[in-house]
């Protein structure tokens, strides 16, 4: 059975195709969400999900969270003294979503189709593919984020005919995607975004509010002080989804510092953010050539969108309420899953074809002549523009430059950026061609972007028909085959904590959290609580531990009720 994966920058979830549609499937806490956050325990033991955010705080040097934003990089994380890429980071995300699967379906997942943001770039594509396949599961397709949104709305409303524009506002990137819905074909229109821009930035935001309203502005909090204060920040700022006033706490130096703001003046704070969501969505507009007025339903994606400034924003911007009655969490998995099931033919929407575009130009760079003949080099020559329909192939010619030119060098570039420097370096092809007086030979450089969004580049050199491949395996961010059969076998010795243990380990995890983070009694009574919890839990009666287990969930709700 193929299943559909959000792969999140903050929060994962896992989908599957039933007769009466996608359903989300819930983890070992019976929740939807899945935290993107890894922590390796002292022995060995890798933690994904709530427990390890709890660990975020009180093992912050052993875990590691927003992963996303580096993958296809070479970035490492050290935790619990072993090395790992994003890649491997991302396996332990995937195969926590897979044992919950297979535990909630009864049956064993072997394949998942798996979303990434529009914008990600060839080799962020590859590294999502590789880190499903280090994670056990074959992964043939990748979705983009916001189509998925659209397969599952499009699905859900079967309209004649829509545009739909995508307004995706996760935890740290921010996707914008047009898309025509006709006769039962989905076609991506436009898309745009921003890599570096989301709900984390609002949480940041208030933070900064909060440091300044008590006087600790240019205050360099150590990493574990830091989480506490964005734990709390993000707490207050999801309380404003039903109040229009929140209280914020923070323990600093031994004392209990608060900060209650009202919705306006959170909004004037988080002016700057706001305004940085217009320009995509205007780029997506006029590189599909419509107006604001041609679109039939603006959709909200992503946990941010949840966050009423961002709804009031997005409905003054079209002037109308955008939908989002599929919860903006789920809808990306839910499509995911709905695309899972078109893969493996399923009978009820084998008639929902699909089509997609290229986010971004892919292009080489090139020499051509300036004032009195004299060349100009590293000029960028766009091959397959941004927002063309793909599958695509396009051919550019270029010629040799010198008398007896030996070799030529074709960059692969990608970006829209006129100087060919600017833009992202994604391999180099150096052809050997026939000596002979300049421009007598010529090359056809053929860039095929494949359905999944990965590139392949073929130059050809037109005097011998010799043809040469780009070897993607010299893409800098992209693990080799070799590393990824190495990566396989290190990781293989790490086991993903046993997920009926998940509710007792969670709350042990928790208490330490707010043993740290409370003060006075409540750290005594804390304290007394998790003694005597781990002494049952090693008795291993399991009416026991479930009654004491109900005892300090019980009081870890009331502390959280009281707002200390
Ligand atoms: P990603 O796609 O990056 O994994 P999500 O779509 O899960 O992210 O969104 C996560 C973001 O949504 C976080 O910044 C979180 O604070 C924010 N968020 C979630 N729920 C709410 C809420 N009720 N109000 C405001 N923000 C929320
Ligand atoms: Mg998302």
């Amino acid at each position: 059975m193929i299943i559909g994966i959000d792969l999140g920058t903050t929060n994962s979830l896992a989908a599957y195709f039933t007769p009466e549609g996608p359903r989300i499937i819930p983890n070992s806490f019976g929740e939807n969400l899945t935290p993107s956050v890894v922590s390796v325990g002292g022995d060995g033991e890798v933690y994904v999900g709530k427990i390890a955010r709890e660990r975020q705080i009180t093992n912050s040097e052993q875990t590691a969270a927003v992963f996303k934003r580096h993958m296809g990089s070479k970035k490492e994380y050290r935790l619990g003294g072993k090395t790992f890429v994003p890649e491997e980071l991302s396996s332990f995300v995937i195969r926590k979503l897979k044992e919950d699967a297979e535990a909630f379906l009864g049956k064993k997942i072997d394949e998942a189709v798996i979303s990434t943001p529009a914008y990600f770039n060839d080799m962020q594509r590859r590294a999502t593919k590789t880190a499903g396949e280090l994670a056990g599961l074959k992964v043939e397709r990748i979705v983009n984020e916001p189509t998925a949104a659209a397969i599952a709305y499009g699905l859900h409303e079967r309209p004649a005919e829509a545009k739909y524009l995508i307004f995706d506002l996760g935890g740290g990137t921010f996707d914008i995607s047009i898309l025509d819905y006709n006769d039962n074909v989905m076609e991506v229109r436009a898309v745009a975004g921003d890599n570096f821009l989301g709900g984390e930035d609002f949480t940041n935001a208030l933070a900064a509010m909060f440091l300044y309203k008590n006087d600790l502005g240019g205050a360099e909090l150590p990493p574990r002080e830091r989480a506490i204060l964005q734990k709390s920040a993000e707490t207050a700022k999801k309380e404003f989804a039903v109040g229009k006033a929140v209280t914020m706490s923070y323990p600093y130096n031994g004392e209990m510092l608060n900060m209650t703001v009202n919705i306006d003046d959170f909004e004037k704070q988080c002016a700057f953010i706001l305004n940085k969501l217009r320009a995509p969505v205007i780029r997506t507009l006029s590189d599909a050539s419509l107006k604001l007025a041609d679109i039939d339903t603006v959709v909200l994606v992503g946990g941010a969108t949840k966050l009423p400034i961002i709804r009031n924003f997005v409905s003054r911007l079209f002037g109308r309420l955008p939908a989002s009655h599929i919860n903006p969490d789920e809808v990306v998995a839910l499509g995911a899953a709905v695309y899972a099931a078109m893969k493996e033919r399923n009978e009820i929407i084998r008639e929902l074809v699909l089509t997609d575009v290229c986010p971004f130009t892919l292009g080489t760079s090139v020499s051509v002549p300036g004032a009195k003949g004299v060349y100009q080099s590293g000029v960028y020559c766009p091959i397959i523009e941004r927002n063309t329909v793909i599958p695509a192939s396009r051919v550019s010619r270029v010629y040799t430059l010198y008398d007896n030119q030996q070799t030529v060098r074709v960059d692969v570039l990608q970006g829209e950026s006129r100087k060919a420097r600017e833009n992202l370096f994604l391999g180099e092809l150096v052809i050997r061609v026939p000596q002979g007086p300049a421009g007598k030979e010529a090359l056809d450089i053929r860039y095929t972007y494949n359905v999944n969004g990965i590139l392949e580049v073929e130059v050809t050199t037109v005097s011998t028909g010799k043809t040469e491949k780009l070897i993607i395996e010299k893409n800098p961010g992209a693990m080799t085959e070799d590393e990824i059969r190495q990566s396989l076998e290190n990781l293989q010795s790490l086991k993903i904590h046993p997920r009926e243990k998940d509710e007792y380990r969670y709350l042990l995890e928790k208490g330490e959290r707010l043993y740290q983070e409370l003060l006075g009694s409540a750290r005594y009574e804390i304290s007394s609580l998790l003694i005597s919890f781990e002494a049952t839990l090693e008795k291993q009666d399991p009416e026991e531990i479930a009654e004491a287990a109900a005892e300090l969930k019980s009081f870890f709700q009331m502390l959280e009720d009281e707002d200390y």
